[in-house]
């Protein structure tokens, strides 16, 4: 099966592919977390990515589509995968359906987490993210077992740079004009399912393993 996650940066697409990856065994990819890795190691990417990224911007395509392309060629993604945060922009989805194509394959749902952006500042400021497993948190919705700490990992626990308002306002700018089109593009499609984002984590789960099946 091979899914799409669409919504708002703090929608809950990384909180939502993480269960979805484990119910059904498959790989959970999200450019973000490769691009974190990358600026974490120092890596060439990872600077030029991060230009991008501290500022609220998106990746130019070229270099998204290539890290992504080499990321679903990989022997774990022949049963599916589940993406977060790719395809962002009507171009990155042109060249994924193109790559399917050859191998005469599709993408099976785009499922489109929906959240107003009232909803999103604040979540973002209580997101707190782990930059050695890529864990989530949130300190009101989804606190860890001890404050400031990884459960999975223990290693700290950070506010990410574009968390704060400043760039989360900018980011929701550039999700409206460049990434919302993909809801279009995929309706068009006819795989395009929504749900409501603003339920509690459990119940935005029950909602796609609807949409998905058992
Ligand atoms: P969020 O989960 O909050 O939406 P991500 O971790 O998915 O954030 O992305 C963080 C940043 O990484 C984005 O703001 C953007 O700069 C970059 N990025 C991630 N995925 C893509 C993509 N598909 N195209 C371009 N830039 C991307
Ligand atoms: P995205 O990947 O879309 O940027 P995340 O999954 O990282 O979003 O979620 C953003 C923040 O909101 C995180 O701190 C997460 O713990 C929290 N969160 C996710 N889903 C919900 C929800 N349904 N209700 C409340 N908080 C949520
Ligand atoms: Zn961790």
């Amino acid at each position: 099966m091979k899914i799409i996650m669409l919504g708002a940066p703090g929608a809950g697409k990384g909180t939502q592919a993480k269960r979805i990856a484990e119910k059904w065994q498959i790989p959970h990819i999200s450019t973000g977390d490769i691009f974190r890795a990358n600026i974490k190691n120092g890596t060439e990417l990872g600077k030029e990515a991060k230009q991008y990224m501290d500022q609220g911007l998106l990746v130019p395509d070229e270099l998204t589509v290539k890290i992504l392309l080499d990321r679903v060629a990989q022997k774990d993604c022949e049963n599916g995968y589940v993406l977060d945060g790719f395809p962002r922009t009507i171009p990155q989805a042109e060249v994924l359906d193109k790559e399917l194509a050859k191998l005469e394959d599709a993408i099976d749902f785009a499922i489109n987490v929906d959240v107003p952006d009232e909803n999103i500042v604040n979540r973002m400021g209580g997101r707190r993210a782990c930059l050695s497993c890529g864990a989530t948190y949130h300190v009101q919705f989804a606190a860890p077992s001890k404050e400031g700490i990884c459960d999975k990992c223990q290693s700290e626990l950070v506010l990410r740079e574009d968390d704060q308002p400043e760039t989360v306002k900018k980011r929701l700018g550039v999700y409206h004009e460049q990434t919302q089109p993909l809801i279009e593009y995929y309706t068009k499609k006819g795989i395009l399912k929504s749900v409501d984002g603003t339920q509690d984590m459990e119940e935005v789960f029950l909602s796609i393993v609807k949409i998905l099946g058992e």
